[in-house]
């Protein structure tokens, strides 16, 4: 079967490249709408700054030397910095189809048959955008809304979303990793974690006990810092499947736009791809603005 692409949109990539230049990508300001995204991101910065000050200033002094618990500091530091402003980044962004300037809320001549009616706005909207009923608004290519970064993950904020999760599992597994050390040293096993509740109300009925009560405290950071590397590396495996195809995630299996992976890479991270990785404040503009996308056919 022959495989060409079809380009959605009339006019050619130079073009496109041309006007990301001048693409402002709007930010949002004001509170945001939601209680559950306040509650989401607030657990998040909570979780984040609590494993990086409770092994900087806890747990690493009771294993490492001055040398090495600088180095430890200044690691952590770096993975906390492109967690926090990844995350900052990603909350602030906007992806809603109002934020384009007004021309661009428009279908060019010859590309109105691409774009689709939403009921909600009672407006047409550009190909691979749809609603959201927490933003209230249309996103334009929208992958889902997270609660945990208090915004959708979309067209415009997808390489900051990417980047947050990977590192906030990064930092929790080596968060994690400390804490191990931590509990093997209090004789808290692996396999303690299982009968958490045990030790739990065993500490609970025995508060002078205070060997109970470390052991309860050493269970209970394990299991949310346990939680901490699982939940991130899921979203940040869901993501890079979305990036192979080109895909959302309600949809994963969608090949509708996968350019291949150097062109899925460039549109959802930007020019820089991968280096993206180094830091949210590398600039690395994204090939449109988001209303018009070429499409994989089979002919
Ligand atoms: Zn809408
Ligand atoms: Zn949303």
């Amino acid at each position: 079967m022959k495989i060409s692409h079809v380009f959605v949109q009339l006019r050619g990539i130079m073009q496109s490249q041309v006007q990301m230049q001048t693409i402002n990508i709007p930010r949002r300001v004001g509170a945001i709408k939601s209680w559950t995204d306040i509650m989401g991101v607030s657990i998040n910065v909570c979780i984040i700054l609590f494993f990086y000050f409770f092994e900087a200033f806890y747990v690493m002094p009771q294993f490492l030397g001055l040398f090495g618990q600088a180095v430890h500091f200044l690691v952590t530091t770096w993975i906390v910095y492109n967690i926090l402003e990844n995350l900052r980044l990603c909350v602030t962004t906007l992806n809603t189809v109002d934020s384009l300037p007004p021309q661009m809320q428009q279908p060019m001549k010859g590309e109105e048959h691409l774009w689709h009616f939403c009921k909600i706005c009672q407006r047409n909207v550009p190909p691979r955008s749809w609603h959201c009923n927490i933003c209230d608004a249309c996103i334009l290519k929208r992958d889902h809304h997270c609660n945990f970064v208090g915004n959708c993950v979309g067209h415009n904020n997808q390489r900051y979303f990417i980047w947050f999760s990977f590192y906030a599992a990064i930092g929790s597994a080596v968060a994690l990793f400390d804490n191990f050390m931590l509990a093997h040293k209090h004789g808290v096993g692996f396999f303690d974690l299982v009968k958490a509740n045990y030790i739990i109300f065993n500490a609970y009925m025995n508060p002078g006990r205070k060997e109970l009560v470390i052991f309860y405290r050493i269970v209970s950071v394990l299991g949310v810092n346990i939680f901490a590397v699982l939940f991130p590396a899921a979203l940040f495996c869901t993501q890079v499947v979305t990036v192979i195809k080109n895909s959302v995630m309600h949809d994963y299996s969608d090949r509708t736009y996968d350019l291949g992976l150097g062109n899925n890479l460039t549109l959802i991270l930007g020019s820089r791809r991968l280096w993206t990785c180094l830091s949210p404040n590398i600039k690395s503009p994204l090939p449109h603005n988001g209303t018009r996308w070429k499409s994989k056919r089979a002919v």
